[in-house]
């Protein structure tokens, strides 16, 4: 992913985490659309919400599960396109001078080609065959237990052989483990996007992981508390059903807002 433009951000701009401006109404899903996926991946963590997401926007979610981590996270990407654009506005600090800055990313920008390579190595007297992560891995492996990187792979292996006898992925050496590490993110360049970024105020020049699970996310969350915020004030002060105050639309919404709060 190429170099980026970074600049010093407006007032008001969160410090850190992805969007950096609250996005515009989405086009895709309805208002009750995004907050059934919003309940559906609230107190998820991000696996399951990947896999939430995706489904989201028309895949089967029998399937998704079983995809290529870049795979569902294309149809994340997608979706984010569909529903609030192709521009990603992100704040990021600069881990040398710690000025925050604006990041104008496209989805071009964190767009990756599609799975490629031989799913075979030979390393260290090893020769290794694998597949590619799956979403169903990492919920089944979960993260931040000590060995999880460990079975992460294991789960990967199809066949690890050294002098002619089959080795258990536990018996494995890390080199090993580490070279297949880096094949599985080269051949699955969606699964772990990597962005170049410089700093105008400084030139520090750093490498950033971009999760658009995470960016999404964020900007659905941010999108279904202020709805739920205006659920809340129009229900009380009308008496109307959720579904009620759904079906009018956002200018008539804000005005009816307007007369409530003053
Ligand atoms: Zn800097």
């Amino acid at each position: 992913m190429g170099a980026q433009i970074l600049d010093p951000p407006a007032a008001g701009v969160p410090t850190s985490g992805v969007p950096a401006a609250g996005p515009p109404a989405p086009a895709v899903l309805t208002e009750a659309g995004l907050l059934a996926v919003w309940e559906a991946g609230r107190g998820t963590d991000s696996a399951r919400r990947a896999l939430v997401l995706a489904a989201a926007g028309g895949a089967d979610p029998s399937v998704v599960a079983d995809l290529p981590v870049g795979a569902c996270r294309g149809l994340v990407l997608a979706l984010r396109e569909r529903c609030f654009g192709p521009l990603l506005p992100c704040a990021v600090t600069c881990p040398c001078c710690h000025q925050e800055l604006e990041l104008e990313l496209t989805a071009e920008d964190v767009r990756a080609g599609a799975p490629d390579g031989d799913r075979r190595l030979r390393v260290e007297g090893f020769e290794i065959e694998f597949r590619l992560i799956t979403g169903r891995d990492l919920l089944t492996v979960g993260a931040g237990t000590p060995d999880a990187r460990r079975a992460l792979l294991g789960r990967v292996l199809t066949s690890a052989v050294a002098r002619g006898r089959q080795v258990a992925p536990e018996d494995l050496p890390d080199a090993v483990l580490d070279a297949l590490s880096g094949a599985l993110s080269a051949q699955d360049p969606q699964a772990d996007v990597r962005l170049d970024l410089d700093c105008v105020v400084c030139g520090h020049a750093w490498v950033s992981p971009f999760d658009i699970t995470a960016h999404l996310w964020a900007e659905l969350d941010s999108y279904a508390r202020r709805l739920v915020h205006d659920v809340h004030v129009l229900a009380s002060a009308y008496g109307w059903s959720e579904d009620e105050v759904l079906a009018i639309g956002p200018a008539r919404r804000q005005s009816y807002l307007e007369l409530v709060t003053g």
